[in-house]
C-alpha cells in the first residue's frame, strides 16, 4: 500500500525527523486558506504547490510549483487542481491518460533564503533480498535525475547494509553524514534523520522509504522536502492508523474489488487470465505461462476455499481485464477436493453464460481424476488437463487458435 507525500511526511515527524511545512487542500478555496495560514505560521515567502498522487516525478510533469506572490499561488493551485497529471511514473508515463489531482500539498519554500547554498541528497531504506539485510541507499546528487545519477554515475549512489542482528549502528550513521561531507550541525542533524528514518522502516513494517530530496538547508538543518513510503500489507493489522490513510481511489479498480471478496489480485500486462490457490503455485503458474510462449495477465490467489462463489467472483475480476484472451485454472486439492472445485467451475460459468474466453482447467490432487470426468462431460467449452504440462500445452494451443 502506498501513502501520500502529506502522509509520509506526517508519519516521519514522529520519528523526529524534520519535514518541509505543509497543509493539505482539495478545493481552491482550502489551498487558499492553507496558504494565509502557512505563510503566518511559518513566515515563508514563497510557496510551492504539490500535487498529491501516488506516483513520483512529479516535478517533470508540471505537478510542483514554485509561486512567487499570492496570485501565482492561486493561478497554480487552481491549474494543478482537478488536472490529469502526467509522469514518468503515472500508467502508461507521459503518453498515459495521467492521474487526477484530487490534493494539493501547500508547502513552505525549504530552499529559502537562498537556493544555490542548500544541498540535495538522495535517501532510501528496503530490503535488499540478496544480502538479506535492510539497506540505506544514499547519494550526495538527489533531486530530481537521481535515476540518471545512478545509471551514469552509479559510483555516487552509496549503500549502507544494516545487520539484522545488531539494528542501524551509530557508527553507521556518522559514516553516512561524513561521507555527505557535512559537518558541525548538519552533521548531527544527519544523524537524527537517518537513525530516525531507519526506526520508521523498521516500526512501521515499510517496503520502502524513499525521501528525495532530502535537503541540508542555508540553516544547515537536514529536511525531508519530498516523502514515498510503502508499506508491507500484510503487516497492515498492526497499524489501524496507517490503514486509515489508505487512498483506494489511486489504486487499480479491480484490485479494490478483489480485496473486498478477499481475493489476492495483482494486474499484470499480460493476456492469460491466471486462477490458482496459493501464492508459490501461483508464481510456478505465470511461469510455466511464460514457458509457453503467453504471458499472464494477472496474479491470483483464490485461497483455500475455491468454492463455486468465489471462483465465480474471479472469474468476473479476471474477465474485467479486456487484454485477456484464455484463462488457466490451476488448482491443488489438497483440504479442499478437486470434484468440488470443479463443480465450483462448471457452476460458475453456467451462472456467468457469456464468457467468451477459453478456458484451460487443470486440477491435480485428491479426486483429481473425477474433477477432469465432470469438466469433459459438463459440455462446456472448457479443456482440462491433469499435469502442468499438459495444461501449459493447451494454453499455447488456444492462443495460437
Ligand atoms: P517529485 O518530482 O514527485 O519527486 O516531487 P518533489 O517533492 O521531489 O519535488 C520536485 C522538485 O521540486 C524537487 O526536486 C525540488 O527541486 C523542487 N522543490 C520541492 N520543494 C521545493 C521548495 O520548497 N523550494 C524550491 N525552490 N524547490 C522545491
Ligand atoms: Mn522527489
Amino acid at each position: 500500500m502506498n501513502l501520500h507525500e502529506y502522509q509520509g511526511k506526517s508519519l516521519l515527524n514522529k520519528f523526529d525527523i524534520k519535514t518541509q511545512r505543509g497543509i493539505v487542500a482539495g478545493t481552491l478555496e482550502e489551498a487558499i486558506s492553507a496558504y494565509d495560514n502557512l505563510i503566518k505560521e511559518t513566515g515563508t515567502q514563497f510557496v510551492v504547490v504539490k500535487a498529491q498522487i501516488h506516483a513520483g516525478g512529479r516535478g517533470k510533469g508540471g505537478g510542483v510549483k514554485l509561486a512567487k506572490t499570492k496570485d501565482e499561488f492561486r493561478q497554480f493551485a487552481s491549474q494543478i487542481l482537478g488536472m490529469h497529471l502526467k509522469t514518468p511514473q503515472t500508467p502508461g508515463g507521459m503518453e498515459g491518460p495521467g492521474k487526477l489531482v484530487q490534493k494539493i500539498l501547500v508547502a513552505e519554500d525549504s530552499y529559502a533564503p537562498d537556493f544555490n547554498k542548500c544541498k540535495e541528497f538522495y535517501f532510501s531504506v528496503l530490503t535488499d533480498r540478496a544480502s538479506q539485510k535492510n539497506v540505506i541507499i544514499y547519494s550526495p546528487q538527489g533531486g530530481m535525475d537521481i535515476e540518471k545519477v545512478a545509471e551514469e554515475t552509479p559510483h555516487l549512489v552509496y549503500k549502507e547494509f544494516v545487520d539484522p542482528a545488531l539494528g542501524f549502528q551509530d557508527f553507521q550513521a556518522r559514516k553516512i553524514a561524513f561521507e555527505l561531507g557535512l559537518e558541525g550541525k548538519a552533521f548531527k542533524e544527519m544523524i537524527q534523520f537517518t537513525k530516525g528514518l531507519y526506526k520508521a522502516f523498521v516500526q512501521l513494517d515499510l517496503s520502502l522509504v524513499e525521501i528525495n530530496p532530502t535537503l541540508r538547508n542555508c540553516n544547515d538543518e537536514i529536511i525531508a522536502v519530498d516523502c514515498k513510503i510503502a508499506l508491507d500489507e500484510n503487516a497492515l493489522f498492526r497499524h489501524p492508523e496507517i490503514e486509515a490513510m489508505r487512498d483506494e481511489t489511486e489504486e487499480d479498480p479491480t484490485e479494490v474489488e478483489a480485496k473486498a471478496f478477499n481475493l489476492n489480485y495483482v494486474k499484470l500486462d499480460g493476456n492469460v487470465g491466471c486462477m490458482v490457490n496459493g501464492a508459490g503455485l501461483a508464481m510456478a503458474t505465470m511461469d510455466i505461462i511464460k514457458l509457453s510462449g503467453g504471458s499472464p495477465a494477472n496474479f491470483l490467489d483464490v485461497g483455500g476455499t475455491a468454492d463455486a462463489n468465489r471462483v465465480e467472483q474471479a472469474f468476473r475480476i479476471i474477465l474485467k481485464d479486456h487484454s485477456v484472451k484464455a484463462i488457466l485454472v490451476n488448482i491443488f486439492g489438497g483440504i479442499v477436493r478437486c470434484d468440488r472445485v470443479a463443480q465450483g467451475i462448471v457452476d460458475a460459468y453456467k451462472n456467468m453464460g457469456n464468457i467468451q474466453v477459453p478456458i484451460i482447467v487443470r486440477l491435480q490432487g485428491t479426486n483429481a481424476e473425477i474433477a477432469k470426468k465432470m469438466i469433459d462431460e459438463s459440455g462446456l467449452e472448457v479443456h482440462s488437463a491433469i499435469l502442468l504440462q499438459e495444461a501449459a500445452d493447451l494454453v499455447k494451443k488456444v492462443l495460437a487458435d
